[in-house]
């Protein structure tokens, strides 16, 4: 993973100290207009997209549908679903706003997860265990139920999502990839590590964290998409209005895309690798660059995004310059974290001679390249990097 580090107390207050002199975010044309939605809905001035799609009816009961049933099912009510988003976005309140429906396109979404959950396809490892029935030799080696590491509002995030009280972030244990420099190692690689957490525990936590001022809802890890179908039940449970942000390595199936695309206000994914050589060298992931840019394309499409490229020593040629150049030309609505922070943990921290090449920070002259092609380019990064 690369997205949001756990930070220490230190520099929790730094980072807040830090905020406190940060311009307002918001002043910037470009972000307003590329995080328009989702501005939108952290002031409660439209809601956010999950609870749009708790007042879609569905006319039967989901649970009694067979799975080629609720696929159906789902493509149908998410054009009623589009059209009343289109609505909202539009400033209109749409005329027939059923409220509490019996049965909603959430609802077919949390049952399509829990169908899925006995032949694991959430993410692209394809496992098909079946976690319900407690099987764990999946990748991520989770069964049914999500852990949870930590929560709390964080303040180390971009500005916009920090706004003035912080994002809301909830850390999930295990993750999808390997990676051999991961930051969290000690909650993304030990599935056991946190406490478990039922949906409606965590739509406590959501109601809570939002309660308490967070500017968004900040699903991560480990990676957050093992952990899907309790993540659509809290938010199944819960009625507060927060936007919903997604952190993640994006090495989801087009499945689980299909079904998580309409519930997201804000995509924060991970954008790493350049190719799949670098991918399964320090990652261990196979078909990492086909999988991710697909599910950025997606992302896109379906939402506001900020894509972080985390810059890597030796890596500005054959990682970060073909993201850059991918996202200028099929993100171009996307803002851009090009973060300059990385330096040597978890295996390359222990073997440094075995991970020579990435065992040092990126130097100056590597994040002055990764600053001037993402000029060159056209991307905004300025406001978020
Ligand atoms: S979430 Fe991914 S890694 Fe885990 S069991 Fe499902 S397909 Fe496998």
């Amino acid at each position: 993973m690369g997205h949001a580090k756990v930070p220490d107390p230190k520099e929790e207050f730094l980072g807040r100290l830090l905020r406190h002199y940060i311009t307002d975010a918001w002043r910037d044309q470009a972000v307003r207009e590329r995080l328009s939605w989702y501005y939108s809905v952290l002031r409660d001035l439209r809601p956010s997209k999950f609870l749009i799609c708790k007042e879609v009816a569905c006319e039967d009961d989901p649970g009694l549908m067979t799975e080629a049933q609720l696929w159906r099912e789902h493509g149908r009510l998410r054009l009623e679903f589009l059209n009343r988003l289109r609505e909202f976005r539009e400033g209109e309140i749409p005329s027939e706003r059923s409220q509490n429906p019996q049965f909603s396109f959430l609802d077919v979404k949390v049952e399509l997860l829990n169908r899925i959950l006995r032949k694991c396809v959430f993410c692209e490892w394809r496992c098909k265990v079946d976690r319900v029935e407690g099987e764990r030799e999946g990748a991520c080696h989770l069964g049914s139920t999500a852990r949870v590491a930590t929560f709390f509002r964080h303040f180390g995030e971009e500005p916009p999502l920090v706004d003035r009280h912080g994002s809301g972030t909830i850390f999930f244990t295990s993750c999808t990839f390997r990676c051999v420099m991961c930051q969290n190692w000690d909650i993304s690689q030990d599935p056991d590590a946190g406490a478990p957490v039922s949906p409606g525990n965590l739509s406590l936590i959501i109601r809570s964290l939002r309660g308490e001022g967070a500017a968004n809802i900040n699903f991560v890890g480990g990676e957050p998409t093992p952990n899907l179908h309790i993540i659509l039940e809290a938010l199944n449970l819960t009625s507060v209005n927060v936007p919903i942000l997604w952190n993640s390595n994006m090495y989801l199936t087009r499945e689980a895309m299909q079904i998580l695309a309409d519930v997201v206000d804000i995509w924060l994914p991970d954008f790493k690798w350049g190719n799949d050589r670098c991918a399964l060298k320090y990652s261990r992931i196979v078909r990492y660059f086909e999988v991710v840019s697909r599910n950025h394309a997606i992302a896109h499409e379906n939402g506001d995004m900020i894509v972080r490229h985390l810059v890597m020593p030796g890596h500005v040629e054959c990682c970060t310059k073909p993201i850059l150049g991918w996202v200028a030309e099929n993100c171009p609505r996307a803002l851009v974290n090009v973060m300059s922070q990385y330096r040597p943990e978890h295996f390359v921290l222990r073997e440094p001679e075995k991970y020579r090449e990435i065992a040092r920070c990126p130097s100056t002259q590597e994040i002055g390249e990764a600053y001037a092609y993402a000029d060159q380019l056209g991307l905004v990064w300025k406001p978020v990097s």
